[in-house]
This record gives C-alpha cells, sequence and structure tokens, in this order.
C-alpha cells in the first residue's frame, strides 16, 4: 500500500470542519460529512436570502424560486437528464422509491405481473415493493449474485419473463460496493418490456452518473451521501412515465386546480412535490453538486479505487480477517474477523478514533446469503486518505490482539 493513494493529491480534509485532526471517519456510505462550501450555501440561504418558493409575490421569494428552479436544472444537468421537469425533489433515495411505488406501482400492477429486485437491495429497495406488491397482487422475484457478490445478469436474464414490469436494482451495492452494469440491467429489462429503476445512494458520490447514457427509467439517490443536506434526495424519471402516473401525495403546490367537485392536478414535478419543500436543503444539494464537481466524478473516483486497493491489500494481510465483495468495489469495503462480532471490532476501532459502519446496513437478507448477522465496512470519500487506511489496519490489529 505504498504508491497510489499516497502520490494522489486528491485530499479534501480541511474542507470538512467537522472531521478533526486524527479522525479517520469511514463512513461515508451511511451519510458524507459536509465542506465548508455546502455549510455556507445553508447558512446563506437560512441567513441572508430566506423566502418560500412559487407561491410569493414579493421579491425576495421570486428570487428564491429562481434559485430553487435553477438548483433543479443544476441537478439534471449533473445526472444527464434531458429536462429539469422530470427532477422531481423527495426527502431521500427511500422517498424516491416508495414514490415509484406507490404512483407508478399503484396505476400499474396487477395480480400476475412480476417486480424484479436482487439479493444485496437495501430495505429501502425491497420493502417499498413488498407493500405495493401486497396492495396490487404483484409477485417479487430476486435475483442471485455472483460468487464475488455482484449482481448475477445471466441468471437475471433466465428469469425474466414479459410478466415483469419493474426491474429495481442498485447501481453500487451499499454493503459490497459492486457496480451493476447498469445498461445491460436496462437492455435486459427493456428486452421484457420492463422498466429500470437504478438506485443510485452510492453511485451518485463516486462515479460519474449519466441516466440518458444509462438508459434507465428512473434513477434515485440522496443529498446526504452526496456531501449534501439530509432531508433532500433526488427521483429522476423519463418523462412520458411522469406525466402519466398519479399523484402519490396531496396537497398545495401539486394542483391545477381544486374544488369539492373534483381537482386536477399540475405537470411534474410539481405534481409529485406536495407542500412547502425542502427550499433551503435544495440550495444545499446545489452546492454539494459543485463542490465534487469542482473535484471531478472521474478524480474521486480513482482516489476511492486506490483507497479499496489499499484497504483490501492491508486487510488481506491479517489472517483472520475476511473480505467481502470484489476487489474492484467502489469506495466501500466490508469484511469480518474471526471470532469477533463486527460491533466490537467498531467499538475497538473508535477507541483507536477510527469510524467504522457495523451492522446489517440495512440489507438483511443479504446478510443472510453471506452467512452472518453483521459485517464492519470502512467506506470512503473524498476527505480520506492513506493514514486513513493506516490508521484502520493499526487498529484492526489491535482488535485482533485483544481477542487473542
Ligand atoms: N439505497 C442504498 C444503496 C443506500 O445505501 C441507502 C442509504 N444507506 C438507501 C438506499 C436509503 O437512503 P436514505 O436513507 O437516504 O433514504
Amino acid at each position: 500500500m505504498d504508491t497510489l493513494v499516497a502520490t494522489r493529491p486528491l485530499d479534501h480534509v480541511a474542507d470538512f470542519p467537522a472531521i478533526p485532526d486524527g479522525w479517520s471517519y469511514l463512513d461515508t456510505a451511511a451519510t458524507a460529512q459536509k465542506p465548508r462550501p455546502v455549510i455556507d450555501a445553508i447558512a446563506r440561504g437560512y441567513g441572508e436570502t430566506y423566502a418560500t418558493v412559487h407561491r410569493g409575490v414579493y421579491q425576495r421569494s421570486s428570487e428564491m424560486t429562481l434559485a430553487f428552479e435553477a438548483a433543479r436544472k443544476r441537478v439534471a444537468r449533473f445526472i444527464g437528464a434531458p429536462s429539469a421537469d422530470e427532477v422531481i425533489f423527495v426527502r431521500g433515495a427511500t422517498e424516491g422509491i416508495n414514490l415509484v411505488a406507490q404512483s407508478w406501482g399503484g396505476a400499474s400492477l396487477k395480480p400476475g405481473d412480476r417486480i424484479m429486485l436482487s439479493l444485496l437491495e437495501h430495505h429501502s429497495n425491497i420493502v417499498p415493493w413488498q407493500l405495493i406488491a401486497e396492495r396490487t397482487g404483484a409477485a417479487i422475484d430476486v435475483a442471485p449474485l455472483t460468487a464475488d457478490g455482484r449482481i448475477d445478469l445471466d441468471a437475471m436474464a433466465a428469469m425474466l419473463t414479459p410478466q415483469h414490469r419493474i426491474v429495481a436494482l442498485a447501481h453500487v451495492s451499499n454493503v459490497l460496493g459492486s457496480v451493476l452494469d447498469a445498461r445491460r440491467a436496462a437492455a435486459l429489462a427493456h428486452g421484457v418490456g420492463a422498466l429500470l429503476l437504478l438506485d443510485g445512494c452510492q453511485a451518485v458520490p463516486r462515479l460519474p452518473v449519466d441516466v440518458a447514457a444509462l438508459d434507465c427509467d428512473f434513477y434515485v439517490f440522496s443529498g446526504h451521501k452526496l456531501y449534501g443536506p439530509t432531508g433532500i434526495g433526488v427521483l429522476w424519471g423519463r418523462g412520458d412515465l411522469l406525466a402519466a402516473m398519479p399523484p402519490w401525495q396531496g396537497g398545495g403546490a401539486m394542483i391545477d386546480r381544486v374544488s369539492f367537485e373534483g381537482t386536477t392536478y399540475a405537470p411534474p414535478p410539481a405534481r409529485f412535490e406536495a407542500g412547502t419543500p425542502h427550499v433551503v436543503g435544495v440550495l444545499g444539494l446545489e452546492a454539494a453538486i459543485d463542490y465534487v464537481e469542482t473535484i471531478g466524478l472521474d478524480a474521486i473516483s480513482a482516489h476511492e479505487d486506490a483507497l479499496v486497493r489499499d484497504a483490501r491489500e492491508a486487510l488481506s494481510q491479517i489472517n483472520s480477517v475476511r473480505l467481502f465483495g470484489p476487489d474492484d468495489s467502489a469506495g466501500i469495503v466490508s469484511f469480518a474477523i474471526e471470532g469477533v462480532h463486527p460491533h466490537d471490532v467498531g467499538t475497538i476501532l473508535d477507541e483507536s478514533r477510527v469510524a467504522i459502519r457495523a451492522g446489517h446496513h440495512c440489507a438483511q437478507p443479504l446478510m443472510r446469503h453471506l452467512g452472518v448477522d453483521a459485517t464492519a465496512r470502512a467506506s470512503f470519500g473524498v476527505y480520506n486518505g492513506r493514514r486513513d487506511i493506516e490508521a484502520l489496519a493499526r487498529g484492526i490489529e489491535r482488535v485482533t490482539r485483544i481477542f487473542g
């Protein structure tokens, strides 16, 4: 572990005021720390320019509306969406998937229809589909994994039928870091007439994403994993699909005309944004996008690949460590130490000022498949460097000493 990370200049820890010296934050897959420009954008949003959007007749509100809608365009450009009207602001990926399941699924699914998921999905890409399957009589199938922890697209191809209406897969696994061949998944789904939804939570912070090039139909992600605020996320959907989808939540801002005889609805995106939106969250998300694009997603991706390589190499030298996932995982390394519960690993690492995640990572079916209750997980961001991998390796050596 002597070359790549040491020589790579990408190490932006100084931009992150909540990361003190000597603390290794290795839990970016759960949520990313916030760089100063995002914190400043939020402070400005509340402290200088604050007003509601879409309703006010006064200048401040008009200006905030312009800023809010400019941020929507910024998001569209960031993910290669053909139109900003296809960008729906939601609370996060969880809400985005629930929106698609309830609105599209509620209107489209019927008994006999099938939904294709995979064994490595986050609970938020499982449970919303279970809820709508129960309501509509649709059934769920689960694509298996390859031995190294990727979604097995050959096996999925053999399972897909014309009854499948939607395929919903993680673009990058939050446990294994494995990267989906999304274009092939799209071709397979479309080949049987199904739609493809990609859960991009772990992809958007670490890979360049272009929804048009990926040829998917829906894409969701959360702002807080992209160095932005919590409580804001994005659902992108193909314009023709969104236009045909019924509202999900009712309230202010999503209507055309309301009367007790009958209400008509606004076109997307407003149709799916009932209530006062997270105005300042959207500004924070825009600042986060500016931040990662200034560094460059290609550079971030290369940096995290190098960290993953170094981490896997360092950990594989410790006998009792079992590594999960493929060698070329994106920014995420899950592992177990023989005879030590992952929670103990996390607690002892915390004493060494290394913050990792230990648990089932909201992926209990995957845990069962791996034959464990939980894993320890180190995940990386733009603020990590070689010192963090060294601290992790030293900490794990200490764990193995303590547990004999
Ligand atoms: N999908 C994946 C792959 C995730 O990693 C997460 C967050 N751990 C989610 C969905 C849910 O995201 P949120 O809790 O921000 O809605």
